[in-house]
């Protein structure tokens, strides 16, 4: 793992070797703080979810987030373009983390305000760079990558100028390849936290499929402190998908892994389905377990044979098997019952 300086987040702390953290972004415009907010975000914990960043447009946008960093343990982040006013008010509340793009903060004075009032209620802030809004100069440089991070280390030294140093990092592209590049380029030359994602990656399939592609070889050679995946879907899905890309680069947190068959014409148990209706539920259980869920016994019972649980199509009945061995033999109308019971016996 890189050897980075630490930050604290909230009750967070990215870098310093701590576990990668899994964040998501906040889709719509945050109206009010009600319960079904703060329930949201509870499920969004449930599934892996450490910390959670908000847009926020304008000084009512940071009233309400302000209200909510107040109700809600999880770390808040409030991101900020255009106007550090909104900044500054942000930081009259427990906001974990501010994230601003310091090119379009404007004058000098301005960040160092900024600065000044992060430093002293003791909040980082990240720098995050994206592709696509370079400063003018460095828009038109042929190596793409090395404009981007050359981008945020003229952000760095200012706030290096001024002393600060608690800042996470991001510089993010839509593609896989200057992903790659740009992290690993700025790695070689400092050690703040990262920040990795791919930007803008697209809907769901396209968009797992890019950030894995850049983030786990990057997590493999121990680059970055946090992880956000970003879809053109739900943040549980980022969630979810930040969680797999983890497991396969070897980080797998504790939790529940499911193992599914994708059905074929042997099937007699709609694995498709139960599957969506039970992966939130089993991916926010606090347990550490590989279920499985297939279709037939011809592969079912033998293919899982590691799981601790599983559930298959037999004919014209449901069995439940544990480690390879069958438990139950049930009628399928009964199989979300049952299946809930064993899964209340798993230690
Ligand atoms: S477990 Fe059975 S239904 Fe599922 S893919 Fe294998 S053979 Fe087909």
């Amino acid at each position: 793992m890189q050897n980075t300086r630490s930050v604290k987040v909230g009750s967070v702390i990215m870098g310093g070797g701590f576990p990668v953290s899994v964040q998501t972004m906040w889709k719509e415009k945050l109206a009010a703080v009600d319960d079904e907010v703060i329930a949201r975000i509870g499920r969004l914990e449930a599934l892996g979810c450490d910390v959670l960043r908000f847009a926020v447009p304008d000084l009512e946008a940071a009233e309400t987030l302000g209200g909510l960093a107040a109700r809600v343990p999880m770390p808040l982040v409030a991101d900020i373009h255009f106007d550090w006013r909104i900044a500054l008010r942000c930081l009259d509340f427990p906001i974990a983390k501010i994230r601003i793009n310091p090119g379009n903060i404007g004058a000098r004075w301005k960040v160092e305000e900024l600065l000044t009032k992060a430093r002293d209620r003791g909040v980082p802030i990240r720098i995050g760079v994206n592709a696509g809004s370079l400063p003018e100069d460095l828009r038109a440089r042929p190596d793409r990558a090395a404009a981007i991070v050359e981008a945020a280390e003229r952000e760095l030294a200012v706030f290096e100028d001024f002393g600060f140093g608690e800042v996470v990092v991001s510089m993010k592209a839509s593609d896989v390849p200057t992903t790659l590049e740009v992290n690993r380029l700025f790695a070689e030359r400092h050690d703040y936290p990262l920040h990795l994602g791919v930007t803008e990656a697209g809907p769901l399939i396209a968009g797992v499929v890019k950030n894995t592609a850049a983030l786990v070889p990057l997590l493999r050679e121990g680059l970055g402190a946090t992880i956000r995946v970003s879809l053109s879907d739900s943040m549980e899905s980022e969630v979810l998908a930040a969680r797999e890309i983890l497991s396969c680069a070897g980080l797998a947190r504790p939790g529940i892994s499911i193992v599914s068959c994708p059905r074929c014409g042997r099937a007699s148990f709609d694995t498709h389905a139960f599957t969506a209706r039970w992966a939130e539920r089993l991916y926010s259980l606090g347990k550490t377990a590989t279920v499985a869920v297939m279709g037939c016994v011809v592969n079912g019972p033998g293919e899982a044979r590691h799981a601790d649980l599983g559930i298959t199509g037999a004919g014209d009945k449901v069995v439940i098997f544990r480690r390879g061995e069958i438990v139950r033999t049930i009628d399928p109308k009964d199989a979300d019952t049952v299946f809930a019971e064993e899964l209340e016996k798993l230690e």
